[in-house]
């Protein structure tokens, strides 16, 4: 089998070497397909104006971390009424244009974020080979397509740190769509209790056993039903 296969890379790519380090594997690949599209206009072009590198994060390989260095190149639109004189190939479904890691990646970091509600999310990318920062995997999740939080019926809260041991904030999770719905700037009861007025069908929330968010869940919303657990985001269902 090809390792361009094995790698699952897109169609025109060809891998020039693999190195073993310390760290994990390094990937040179060079995007071979003759032509690419223009962003501007669609316009399919051929002609070459320069080749320059990019160095991307991979999903990991048995359990290795994966550094892409790819070759790709940039091409004159010849398009004369396009704006464009030339633009960076397109590698769609692969990479984003100005990306620093692969489309797969970061998927792999969002679905992590999302199964661990943000919490503890670096701890289990390590056991799987993925090198990240939770300020990462808290950016995948914000980047989500779906940013309203809707109508949240089961709520769970809990704090989380913007840095280790610095500022803390505080995360907001559907318990049903096991979504987070919002993040909070702190942890202030009065805060979280002014994000829950605006949900008028919360019948739940699942907190943890500090006196902030019981406090915040009375005043925010005093219809609904507090319980407290140590497993108050995770435990869903
Ligand atoms: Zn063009």
């Amino acid at each position: 089998m090809e390792g361009t296969s094995l790698l699952h890379l897109p169609e025109g790519m060809l891998i020039d070497q693999i190195q073993i380090t310390e760290n994990g594997l390094v990937i040179e690949i060079v995007a071979t397909h003759p032509t690419s599209c223009c962003p501007l206009c669609s316009q399919r072009s051929s002609s070459i104006q320069s080749h320059y590198r990019r160095v991307l994060r991979d999903a990991p390989c048995a359990g290795r971390r994966v550094q892409l260095v790819l070759t790709a190149r940039k091409f004159y639109c010849r398009n004369a009424l396009c704006e464009r004189k030339v633009f960076t190939e397109r590698l769609p479904a692969f990479v984003e244009p100005w990306a620093r890691m692969t489309i797969r990646h970061c998927e792999q970091l969002t679905s992590i974020g999302l199964a661990t509600c943000g919490k503890g999310g670096t701890r289990l990318a390590a056991r799987l080979g993925v090198q990240t920062t939770r300020q990462t995997i808290l950016r995948r999740i914000m980047a989500l397509p779906d940013g309203s939080p809707g109508s949240v019926l089961y709520l769970g809260i809990d704090d989380f740190s913007f840095r280790r041991g610095g500022r803390f904030g505080t995360i907001l999770v559907n318990l049903e769509s096991r979504r987070v719905v919002d993040l909070l700037p702190d942890r202030e009861a009065g805060t979280s209790a002014a994000w829950m007025r605006q949900q008028l069908d919360l019948m739940v929330v699942s907190r943890d056993r500090g006196g902030a968010y019981a406090s915040a869940a009375r005043e925010g919303t005093p219809q609904a039903m507090q319980c407290a657990d140590r497993f108050h985001l995770m435990k869903v269902n």
